[in-house]
């Protein structure tokens, strides 16, 4: 049952978690629900620390879509805000959405899935792949056989090819949002683990250049994220920030070398990571005392706790 009566227009967010089986259509439907292409963060190799698959906020309710409700663990201190609000919350999603195929058996391992949801808080099954359906007896059917299992609120199908059931979906996930201020800005850093993931590259490689020259107070924001529709790559726009003047032109170097040696370590690195090709676009901007300021890290993008 959902856990907090909200009035319409009060602001609140819906914590999600995503599961079900390998190819059930998981990242599919988050690049559906936040209506953007993250999908490039299943290609990622295991080892992202990152959770956070997707943000879409309408109106007054946020919604964030997590991979599994696990551990958020920090990475850096440029995203201390965002884990600092989003950890505690990511242990305690407000709802599991649990996805399954529109026809055929459950495997064990979603049976065990399923089960081990019984009693572990809300959860909804979604019928995804309606599109392939021929019939609407064998859509309800299937229906049946989940409400049948007891473990979930509600069964909502869904496609995210098509975007069927969508607008449903959400308007089903909205009464289980807590009030309270948003996470995350209202504009949706629905690639926030891309984006972080860059940032924390570029600004590593930096760190490895630059040695002590320019210490830590170089802060990296990503401005663009953006996957060419009719090509595997990414235009990517990042800023290096310092907090002097004088590091500005340490940064650049000579002729420009050092951003370029910055920016070709990063790309190959991003390339290697995200498993598309990348256009990297580095610029430096001074922002004094970035890391003091909360002006500065609102700017910046990384969400009030
Ligand atoms: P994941 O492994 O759970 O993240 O699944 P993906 O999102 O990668 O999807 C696996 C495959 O199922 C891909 O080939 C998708 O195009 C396909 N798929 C996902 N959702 C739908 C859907 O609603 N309808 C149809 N027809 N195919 C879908």
């Amino acid at each position: 049952m959902p856990r907090a009566q909200t009035t319409p227009n009060e602001s609140r967010s819906v914590f999600v978690a995503l599961v079900g089986r390998p190819n059930v259509g998981k990242s599919s439907l988050t690049n559906r629900l936040v209506g953007e292409k993250v999908a490039i963060v299943t290609q990622k190799p295991q080892t992202t620390r990152s959770r956070i698959t997707g943000v879409a906020t309408h109106g007054a309710v946020q919604y964030v879509f997590l991979d599994t409700p696990g551990i958020h663990a920090p990475r850096n201190r440029l995203d201390a805000r965002m884990t600092q609000t989003a950890a505690a919350s990511i242990k305690d999603v407000d709802v599991t959405l649990m996805l399954f195929e529109p026809a055929g058996e459950l495997t064990q391992a979603e049976a065990a899935m399923a089960e081990a949801l019984r009693g572990a808080g809300p959860a909804l099954a979604l019928i995804n792949k309606v599109d392939t359906l021929r019939s609407f007896a064998a859509l309800e059917a299937r229906r049946a056989y989940l409400q049948g299992l007891g473990v979930f609120d509600d069964v909502v199908p869904v496609s995210a090819l098509d975007g069927t059931g969508c607008d449903a979906l959400f308007a089903r996930l909205a009464p289980y949002g807590h009030p309270g201020p948003h996470y995350f800005d209202d504009e949706a850093f629905t690639d926030m683990p891309e984006k972080e993931l860059v940032a924390e590259l570029v600004r590593e490689k930096a760190l490895l250049f630059l040695r002590e020259e320019v210490p830590h107070g170089i802060a990296v924001t990503v401005t663009r994220f953006k996957e060419r529709p009719d090509k595997d790559l990414v235009d990517i726009d990042v800023e290096l920030i310092c907090e002097r003047r004088s590091h500005k032109g340490m940064v650049i170097g000579k002729g420009g070398q050092m951003l370029k040696k910055i920016a070709s370590a990063a790309r190959a690195d991003c390339e290697g990571l995200l498993g598309v090709q990348v256009n990297l676009q580095c610029w430096v901007k001074v922002r004094e005392s970035w890391r003091d300021s909360e002006k500065l890290l609102d700017e910046l993008g990384f969400a009030k706790p």
